[in-house]
């Protein structure tokens, strides 16, 4: 299948990899390695996805996830690179936890530590570090509109009509958005596994309002600048300076995912106003001056519900279409790294 070409960038691929957070990065990077042709396809501007960092008002916030933990081996190797290379860092082996926002915080010190990664200037290092390691930059700001079947290649579609063809697509986003994309290509059973169809149908997401202050003076959350919160509309608090990525006093702060559900569509300046009051305890002075700046963050697929318990779901292994991320095997940065990782290593056992 030929498709429109219309400038010097590629129509055609042997992988197309959409979405440029970490299980595509770790899937493209491992096929990209190994030889093959791989189009990463990311409608944001910059990569990351739900690792992501953000500048406002001078200070340097993660917005996304705030650390991760290392457990395989696969995902271990890849960190140790990153490690070596001044991208990422161990920020800690706990946090403390606190019953409600405002504290006490509380030494979990019946829990077992292990190491909390974070990315040297932010927790984009990571996507970063493995998107220039690929021999064909990530496309970023195209967004894709519909997977489809045509014969034995397949075709992604993008916002403003132009295609790319590829012999393989690997499908990174969450779930919900990946269905969207093969209804819109027709890309549904018989074409599509009927089976596979069922278990992706079945996927949810709950939401998440991430709130970055800009602050005039330090927090008062204790070291390391981490607390998990147990009760209340908040479930984290971070210090971004305290962590090391700002140089400016600021904090991210993390609603749970029943308050964020039920003020999802809610005016956000009444959501900033609620999360700040519930945060005020770890602000010092008086809110209404000391914070400077502030930003809120919707996500609105923020973490699995219930995550498969399977590494990917492959929807058609002729031509191979595949779902991978944090929905496949645990809901972290660790788990959608360990899929995309599988998925490449599948592609790599089919027969080219
Ligand atoms: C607020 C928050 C806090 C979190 N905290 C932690 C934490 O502390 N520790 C932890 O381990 N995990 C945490 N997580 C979860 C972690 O961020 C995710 O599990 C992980 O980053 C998911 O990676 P992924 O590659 O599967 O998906 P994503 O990172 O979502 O990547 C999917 C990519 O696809 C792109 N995309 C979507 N649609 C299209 C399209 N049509 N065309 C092209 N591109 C598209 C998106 O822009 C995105 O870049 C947190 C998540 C959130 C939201």
């Amino acid at each position: 299948m030929v498709s429109r070409v219309t400038d010097a960038i590629s129509t055609d691929c042997d992988v197309a990899v959409i979405g440029a957070g970490i299980a595509g990065l770790a899937a493209a990077t491992t096929l990209s390695a190994s030889g093959r042709r791989v189009v990463v396809l990311e409608k944001s501007r910059g990569i990351g996805g739900r690792m992501a960092t953000r500048r406002i008002g001078g200070a340097v916030c993660d917005h996304g996830a705030q650390h991760f933990a290392v457990k395989g081996r696969a995902f271990g190797s890849i960190v140790a690179e990153a490690e070596a290379a001044g991208a990422v860092t161990s920020w800690c082996d706990l946090f403390p936890a606190a019953k409600t926002a405002a504290g006490p915080a509380v030494d979990p010190l019946d829990k077992a530590g292990h190491a909390r990664w974070r990315g040297v200037k932010g927790m984009t290092d990571l996507p970063k570090r493995l998107a220039a390691q690929l021999s064909v930059p990530v496309r970023t700001q195209t967004r894709v509109a519909a997977v489809a079947a045509e014969g034995e290649r397949l075709s992604c579609r993008f916002d403003d009509g132009d295609v790319l063809t590829a012999a393989a697509v690997i499908v990174t986003v969450p779930v919900p958005q990946a269905i969207d994309l093969f209804t819109a290509g027709g890309f549904t059973p018989p074409q599509a596994d009927a089976a596979g169809w069922e278990q992706l149908a079945g996927v949810a997401y709950d939401p998440c309002f991430s709130l970055m202050l800009v602050l005039d003076r330090p927090s008062l959350l204790p070291p390391p600048g981490g607390l998990e919160v147990e009760a209340g509309p908040l479930a984290w608090i971070a210090d971004n300076q305290q962590k090391g990525i700002s140089a400016v006093p600021s904090l991210t702060i993390q609603a749970r995912g029943d308050f964020s559900r039920e003020h999802f569509e809610n005016d956000q300046a009444e959501v900033t106003r609620l999360l700040t009051e519930a945060a005020a305890a770890w602000i010092d002075g008086d809110p209404a001056t000391s914070v400077t700046d502030h930003s809120l963050q919707r996500w609105k697929f923020a973490f699995p519900v219930e995550p498969l318990k399977q590494p990917m779901v492959a929807l058609s292994h002729s031509p191979p279409v595949v779902c991978c991320g944090d929905a496949f095997g645990g809901g972290r940065v660790e788990a959608a790294a360990s899929s995309g990782l599988a998925v490449a290593r599948w592609l790599e056992r089919l027969p080219a």
